[in-house]
This record gives structure tokens, C-alpha cells and sequence, in this order.
């Protein structure tokens, strides 16, 4: 099996090993890692057809992470990937009006964050141990709601690992927020910010490029990691369901071998359609790739012109960047992302993989808040296509598909579900199609309930989900059970410029 090493998207040249890629989570020079080049599976569909997800997950695992041994990666996919899931399918595919839902929210945290979250704590520490740390490893995590909750409980009472997490305090579902403040656990540290998710992100993007920050750390025995899906660590892991999913689709005869499938991603910060588009060069016949944006619609933007403008956006009737982009809290949180950090990784293969083009371009972007592709780069694209949904179009879905079939899905699915309809009425398209579902519709039940009927606007979550229970049929996730009664054990909340201070407060520094 060939050798895969990482190198930042911004200098081609300094290679590591998959497990130091995980233990630093970003370069040092503030770029993402990547793969020297993308693997291509090894293993033929119809062997692939006669495996569960864990046995999946191992033979697409190993073509990126070649430098753990098979014994290591097989450890940290069975104890990732067991009861913790309340279905031994791990990820179910559901089919309703038209197109298959793959749900990745039967973890413990009932999000997709929970497919890489449940891993990364064993790739980890199994990467420390090969590597010989020394210094006890900091997790820093920026959340716009669900990847906090997923990385506190992958990283609780972890040895060897502290756990802090930052979130926008205005800007997450109250049922979000309180599966994070009742964390339990010795190591983990749970901080609200005034600011949004791109402030919680930023700040501690800061934290991992501050040279005398991380001595400092150094010093006293700590090292940065990140758990966010810049760490090559979580997109990995992601790349196995949609291997899954269209293994299955095959196997129970949905699609033939002859058959290409489109995948529909509700997105924020990119990393579950990269993942998907990672998928697709280890030889899945993906088609098109949908990539669907809420009211924050910087990538809708973005595919259709080609120019990534996070101050001003696409105006739509004149077809000009003259319109100020204002950050929108939406019913689907967990895309309220306007820098989105994983797009970096596909810029650079539109790129060429030129290191230089990606630095220049990144550079742009923090220096005039856009940078514009060039022909090329842009023909590169071609196979992703984009959309957007605002607040009535993503409720009337929820409502639509209710309504005609009974299944409940949450907003952030009801996005992608929605843009996929326009993309179908648009372009006749009717290739089979999955559409990623990404978190329960009890993590949203306000919303989710408040589109199936008007009277339940004025409820609130807790007394919803006995409602949506009783709607859907479906029952009530433990994670819900869990923080109904829950104390709360974190009620830290900073301003953006103290991000430092808490962190060091945290660490007795
Ligand atoms: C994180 C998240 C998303 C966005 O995923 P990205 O990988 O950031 O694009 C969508 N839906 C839910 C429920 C999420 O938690």
C-alpha cells in the first residue's frame, strides 16, 4: 500500500506522517493539511458490499492514515463505532419523496460531528503513543453548536488530553447549549463568546499560530490540537459514509454498478462535502455535489461566481458583489459560518496543488476579505453544484415532507433537501441522490415543530419534544433524556480578545 504524507495547502514541501498530521491538527503556517495525493481504494465494491461499517471504515481509513498499523486503526474503529450508536447500521439510509437520507446523527451527541468525534479521541492518543509526546495534548475547539457537544464527549476524562471548547453564547440552540454547559468530565472547559461562530473560530485559529503562545505552553508540558474539521483527523472518518452509503445503495439494488449518484451536503465550514468530494477520488461515481447554504450564503456565492467575498455579497439582480454581507443567526446554527475554513483544501487542488496560488489567494482573503479564481481554477468546479435556502423555504420543507410521508428531518437537512428540489426542478437531474442528514430534528425541535404547525412557535424545546415524539414516532434520543435534567457546570462566558486568558486560566498557566 503506498505511503500517504501531509503537507500544509501553503508550502508543498514539508512532509509529516497521517499521525503527526493528526497531533498538530493545523500547520504552522496557518494552512490546512492535506494529502500528497488523494488514494484511491483498493478493494473492489462487491467485497466492499459484504463488510459493516466498521469493516468499511478500515479499508478507506487505511488508504489515508498508512502510517498506523493495522492492529491501531482496527482499535480505534471498533471502540469508536460501537453501542455508543443506537443502530448497529451506524449510519442508516432512509428513503423518502424522492431522494435517500443518510442519517449521521445516531451517535451520542445525535449530530454528524459525532461519526469523527467518536474516532478522533483514539486516532489521537494512539498517535501520541507513536510519536512519543511528551506534553499533554489541548484540544481547542471553535463550535457553532455541534461539534463542541461531539468533541467534549469524545474527549471527556481522555488521559493525556484537556478539552476546551468556544461557542458563539447568542448564536446555538438551547438544546445545543445545554448539552454543552452540563458537560461532566475532569479535563474539559465549556466558554460562551460574545461574537459569532467565525470570532470562536478565529480566536482560536490565533491561539494555534501564536509562536510564543505555544512555547510558552511547550514549557509547562502542553500542546495545541485542534478537533474542528481542519484536523485531517475528522475529515477522514467522514469519508467512510459515503463509501457506505452508496455500497448499500448497491447492494440492496437501488443503483447498479453502471449508475453515478449525486450526494446533497448541508454546509458551513466544508468539511462534509470535501469529505464527500474525497470520497469520490477513491473511486465512488459521485456525479455532482450539491453544496447547499442557508441565508449565510458565502459558498452559494462563491460556486456561482468564483469570487469568495466574505464582507460583501452577491447581489442577485445585478449580478454584482454590492451588497453588504450581514452575518444571519438562522434555524440551522451549525451553518452559520461565513469563513469557511475546509474550502481552503479543494482551493488548493483547484490550484493545481500550487502552494504559492493558495497562499496568495488566502492572503487576499485576509487582507481584502476576497480573493477571485482564475479560469482555471474555476473550471474545476464544475462538478459541484450549489444552492441556497432561507427560512421559509428550509420550514415549508420540514412541513412538505411531513406532511406528504410522515418523516421529520432537522433544518439543517431541510436546507439541503430544499436546495436539492429547486436543483431537480432546475435541471430535470434524476440521478439517484443522498442527501447527508446531518443532526436529529429533536436537537431543533423549536424550529423543526414550529414548521410542522404555527401554534407550536410559541413553545418551547423541552415541551416540543414530547410533540415530536409523538408526531414522528421516532424515540427520544438518550442524549435529550440525558440534559433534561442535567446540572448546569459551565457558565464562563468571555468577550473574543480573552479567548487567550480563559485558555490559560484553564491550563493553571
Ligand atoms: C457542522 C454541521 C453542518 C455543517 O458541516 P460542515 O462540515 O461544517 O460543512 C451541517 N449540519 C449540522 C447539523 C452540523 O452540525
Amino acid at each position: 500500500m503506498k505511503n500517504i504524507l501531509y503537507h500544509s495547502t501553503r508550502n508543498n514541501n514539508d512532509k509529516l506522517k497521517a499521525s503527526e498530521a493528526v497531533l498538530k491538527g493545523l500547520a504552522d503556517d496557518g494552512g490546512l493539511f492535506v494529502p500528497e495525493e488523494l488514494p484511491k481504494l483498493d478493494i473492489s465494491f462487491d467485497e466492499l458490499k459484504k463488510l459493516d461499517y466498521k469493516g468499511v471504515a478500515y479499508e478507506v481509513m487505511k488508504l489515508f492514515l498508512t502510517d498506523y498499523t493495522e492492529e491501531e486503526l482496527k482499535f480505534c474503529i471498533e471502540h469508536a463505532y460501537d453501542s455508543k450508536f443506537d443502530t448497529e447500521e451506524i449510519a442508516p439510509l432512509v428513503y423518502a419523496d424522492g431522494a435517500y437520507y443518510l442519517e449521521l446523527f445516531h451517535g451520542k451527541t445525535i449530530a454528524f460531528k459525532d461519526m469523527a468525534l467518536s474516532i478522533l479521541p483514539y486516532l489521537m492518543t494512539t498517535a501520541a503513543r507513536k510519536n512519543d509526546l511528551k506534553e499533554e495534548i489541548v484540544i481547542l475547539t471553535a463550535t457553532s453548536g455541534d461539534t463542541g457537544k461531539a468533541a467534549l464527549a469524545g474527549f471527556a476524562d481522555v488521559p493525556g488530553t484537556r478539552i476546551a471548547v468556544f461557542y458563539p453564547k447568542n448564536g446555538v440552540s438551547p438544546v445545543q447549549e445545554k448539552q454543552m454547559v452540563t458537560q461532566k468530565g475532569s479535563n474539559v472547559k465549556v466558554i460562551g463568546i460574545t461574537g459569532n461562530f467565525d470570532d470562536a473560530q478565529t480566536g482560536v485559529k490565533k491561539m494555534f499560530n501564536d509562536a510564543a503562545l505555544k512555547a510558552e505552553l511547550k514549557e509547562k508540558g502542553f500542546v495545541f490540537s485542534s478537533a474542528n474539521s481542519i484536523n485531517i483527523g475528522r475529515l477522514v472518518p467522514q469519508v467512510v459514509y459515503y463509501v457506505y452509503a452508496y455500497v448499500t445503495l448497491l447492494k440492496n439494488g437501488k443503483v447498479t454498478p453502471e449508475d453515478s449518484i449525486n450526494v446533497t451536503v448541508p454546509t458551513g465550514n466544508f468539511g462534509n462535502i470535501l469529505a464527500a468530494y474525497y470520497a469520490r477520488n477513491l473511486g465512488v461515481p459521485i456525479a455532482k455535489l450539491i453544496c447547499a447554504s442557508n441565508t449565510n450564503r458565502v459558498l452559494y456565492d462563491f460556486f456561482t461566481t468564483g469570487t469568495y467575498d466574505k464582507t460583501k455579497e452577491l447581489n442577485l439582480s445585478d449580478g454584482k458583489f454590492d451588497a453588504e454581507r450581514k452575518f444571519t443567526l438562522t434555524g440551522s446554527p451549525s451553518m452559520d459560518i461565513l469563513i469557511s475554513s475546509n474550502l481552503e483544501r479543494l482551493i488548493y487542488l483547484s490550484c493545481g496543488s500550487d502552494d504559492k496560488k493558495d497562499s496568495s489567494l488566502m492572503k487576499d482573503l485576509n487582507e481584502k476579505g476576497s480573493y477571485t479564481l482564475d479560469d482555471n481554477a474555476k473550471s474545476f468546479l464544475k462538478d459541484f453544484e450549489c444552492g441556497f435556502a432561507d427560512e421559509i423555504k428550509t420550514e415549508d420543507k420540514i412541513k412538505k415532507l411531513y406532511k406528504d410521508t410522515g418523516y421529520i428531518i432537522d433544518t439543517h437537512t431541510a436546507v439541503a433537501a430544499a436546495v436539492y428540489d429547486d436543483y431537480k426542478a432546475r435541471t430535470n437531474d434524476d440521478t439517484v441522490t443522498v442527501i447527508a442528514s446531518t443532526a436529529s430534528p429533536y436537537k431543533f425541535a423549536k424550529t423543526v415543530m414550529g414548521a410542522i404547525d404555527d401554534a407550536n412557535k410559541s413553545k418551547d424545546d423541552f415541551a416540543l419534544i414530547d410533540e415530536l415524539n409523538r408526531l414522528s414516532g421516532v424515540d427520544i434520543p438518550q442524549a435529550i433524556e440525558d440534559i433534561r435534567s442535567a446540572a448546569v457546570l459551565h457558565d464562563t462566558v468571555c468577550d473574543k480578545e480573552d479567548m487567550v486568558s480563559e485558555v490559560k486560566k484553564f491550563l493553571n498557566i
